[in-house]
């Protein structure tokens, strides 16, 4: 199968999920993640339409967007590449300048400079905050206790920056099912939170190639697709 046809595919098992939940499909957004895949096959799913891209590594969509641009033009400007992966701070200012979008800001010496380059351009970048919401040495986010207040203090003192919801990545199960309780619980503490500060919060960025349709069932509003738009990933190199 092309990537055009994936990606149709993938919208129709959205709509069709979003149907079973008695869901808008208009409220969940598709974000292809094209990470490892060359600008070759993040061009074939643009000109299918596909607008909304991830990525989980600054250098690796500096060094794409270049070789995009070669191929796609100007267009590439209309290319709204999120960050997905997690950042380190010393990543952090030139992330602000290549992303419209943060989704996995977890620390406040990360969100600090991505504001700072925000506001020093007068703009406000859009960010996600991840949280870790299982037990796994190996996942990134803040932890429950501390998610009040890394937002108490990226609401109070940086205008460069908006939250619009929070993003994790459960545990990996055999059964995608598995991960329901995790998603369950993300949109719990985001319920928790909009009263809380009185913000909307409107985003949750759950569900990948395996487990979007129970993500869609507990109120994601961005899927993250990778596997199921561009094929396997290779262990080496950009395919
Ligand atoms: C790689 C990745 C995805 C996509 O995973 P697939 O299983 O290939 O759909 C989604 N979210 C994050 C944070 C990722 O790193």
């Amino acid at each position: 199968m092309s990537i055009a046809e994936n990606l149709a595919a993938v919208r129709a098992e959205i709509a069709e999920a979003c149907a079973k939940a008695g869901r808008n499909p208009a409220e969940v957004k598709l974000m292809a993640v094209s990470k490892t895949h060359g600008p070759r096959a993040l061009a074939e799913a643009f000109q299918a339409g596909q607008t909304l891209f991830g990525e989980n590594k600054v250098q690796e969509w500096e060094h794409k967007r270049d070789q995009l641009q070669s191929s796609i033009g100007e267009d590439v400007a209309k290319v709204e590449m999120h960050l997905i992966g997690n950042l380190q701070s010393n990543k952090a200012s030139k992330a602000a300048w290549l992303f419209a979008g943060v989704d996995a800001v977890d620390t406040i010496k990360v969100a600090a400079k991505l504001n700072a380059v925000a506001a020093q351009a007068g703009q406000v970048l859009p960010i996600l905050i991840e949280v870790k919401t299982s037990e796994e040495e190996s996942k990134h986010g803040v932890v429950e206790y501390a998610l009040p207040g890394l937002m108490r203090q990226i609401v109070d003192e940086m205008d460069g920056l908006e939250i619009r919801g929070l993003m994790t990545v459960p545990p990996f199960t055999d059964d995608p099912g598995g991960a329901r309780p995790y998603f369950a619980k993300l949109r719990e503490l985001r319920d928790n939170l909009r009263t809380e500060f009185g913000l909307p919060l409107p985003e949750l960025s759950i569900g990948m190639s395996h487990d979007f349709a129970i993500a869609i069932e507990e109120g994601s509003t961005c899927v993250r697709i990778g596997t199921g738009i561009f094929g396997q990933r290779g262990r080496v190199g950009m395919d």
